[in-house]
Order: C-alpha cells, then structure tokens, then sequence
C-alpha cells in the first residue's frame, strides 16, 4: 500500500485509482484530500500492453 504524506494515511493500491496528468502519475489520499506523487517504475518501452507499475515518491 502506499501511504499519504502528509496525513500519514496508508492507501490500499486498489482504492488509490493512481491518475495521470502533465506533472505525472499520482494518487489523491481518501483521507485529506493531498495529492501524493507516483512515479513509473520497470520497462517502459515495450509497448502499450505491459503491466503499469508505479512507486511512491517520498520527498526527502
Ligand atoms: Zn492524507
């Protein structure tokens, strides 16, 4: 799972609904609301069809 950083949330992958836009991939915590970066992890140039895998980014 992942978990929010800034409510500390932890968020089951299946309820995350990861989302794409010009910054990204990220998720919306269903407890407050932040929007948590994702990045896309593994190949990615094997074509539309692979599996999308997607990591947490933590700010350091
Ligand atoms: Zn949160």
């Amino acid at each position: 799972m992942w978990t929010c950083t800034k409510c500390r949330l932890s968020v089951m992958f299946n309820v995350a609904d990861p989302q794409l836009d010009e910054r990204g991939f990220f998720f919306t915590c269903l407890g407050c609301g932040h929007t948590n970066p994702l990045a896309r992890v593994g190949p990615t140039h094997s074509g539309d069809d692979e599996p999308l895998y997607l990591a947490q980014v933590v700010d350091a």
